[in-house]
């Protein structure tokens, strides 16, 4: 069995990034600028950014981390990100979410320029996607395909399943692994709440990618010997025994899976750093590509 360690696949691409930014940073006189916008206090929204920011700068990358308010006016995050979409030292923008509910993640997620979608949630990055069209592709399952990569996993003309039909995780992950892409050429299931059969499907899957957010949900007796498991699960479950009081938990019961898969990714440790990495990925092109 095959640990897809994300801790290293995400530091060999890291280190490739950061090659790369120390050339273009010469040539350009500037490197790299991600803006992050952080609304609100939420706890895991807060962890992520701030491992955003940390990475560009080892990479080598400008950030800037905006906060505002969980009571901010909607209008006013808007111009914010309008006035970064005009902003030339800007490279890539990113508005974590979720949003507070007064808030329309749509109408954000829409204001901000496609050119500088590194998170690649608008919908002309998902309609260029869906066409095949060079465009920045959602951080996590770009970074899934990294992961694909870096481990050689063949993908040809083999099974998926994707348990999950969100626009950031499963719809975009069904997407590149059904493409025409060195990683890609699945026949891919995609799965969902209204999937009545789906243990059945699941042991048919040659790769199977748990984005539910349910703890634990893939169990031994829903996979099928030697498949790739990618668990794209992140959860926080409480536990008094823990530090920080919880532990976050995959949609993978990991022990029983792992005797059976071929590769499997474990959390933490996995997907969530490749995330990172895709999204590094996403903002040294958006940079390349202002030039
Ligand atoms: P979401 O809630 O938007 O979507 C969940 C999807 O799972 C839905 O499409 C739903 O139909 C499906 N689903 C729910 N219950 C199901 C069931 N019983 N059977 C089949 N399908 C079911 O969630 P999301 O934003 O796509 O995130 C999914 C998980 O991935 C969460 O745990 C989230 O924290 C995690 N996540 C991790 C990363 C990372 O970097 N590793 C990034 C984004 C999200």
């Amino acid at each position: 069995m095959i640990l897809l360690d994300g801790k290293v696949a995400s530091a060999a691409v890291k280190e490739s990034i950061k090659k790369e930014t120390t050339v273009l940073s010469k040539a350009y006189l500037r490197p790299p600028h991600l803006a992050a916008i952080l609304v609100g206090n939420n706890g895991a929204s807060e962890t992520y950014v701030a491992s955003k920011v940390k990475n560009c700068e080892e990479v080598g990358f400008l950030s800037s981390l905006i906060r505002f308010e969980a009571d901010i006016a909607e209008d006013v995050l808007l111009n914010k990100i309008i006035e970064l979409n005009n902003d030339a030292s800007v490279d890539g923008i990113l508005v974590q979410l979720p949003l507070p509910k007064h808030i329309s993640e749509a109408k954000v997620i829409e204001t901000i320029n496609p050119a500088k979608d590194v998170d690649g949630f608008h919908p002309i990055n998902a309609g260029k996607l869906v066409q095949g069209l060079p465009s920045f592709v959602p951080a996590t399952p770009y970074g899934v395909m990294l992961l694909l990569e870096h481990y050689n996993i063949s993908t040809k003309g083999k099974h998926a399943v994707v348990i999950g039909r969100s626009n950031i995780v499963g719809r975009p992950m069904s997407i590149l692994l059904s493409s025409n892409l060195p990683y890609g050429n699945c026949t891919v299931t995609i799965c969902h709440s209204h999937t009545p059969n789906l243990n059945e499907i699941c042991l048919q899957a040659d790769i199977l990618v748990a984005a539910l957010g349910k703890p634990g949900f893939v169990k031994q007796d829903m996979v099928k010997k030697g498949a790739v498991i990618i668990d794209v699960g992140i959860t926080r479950v409480t536990d008094e025994t823990a530090k920080k009081g919880f532990r976050i938990k995959g949609d993978v019961a990991f022990g029983e899976v792992s005797a059976k898969a071929s590769a499997i990714t474990p959390v933490p440790g996995g997907v969530g750093l490749m995330t990172i990495a895709g999204l590094l990925k996403n903002t040294l092109q958006a940079y390349k590509n202002s030039y």
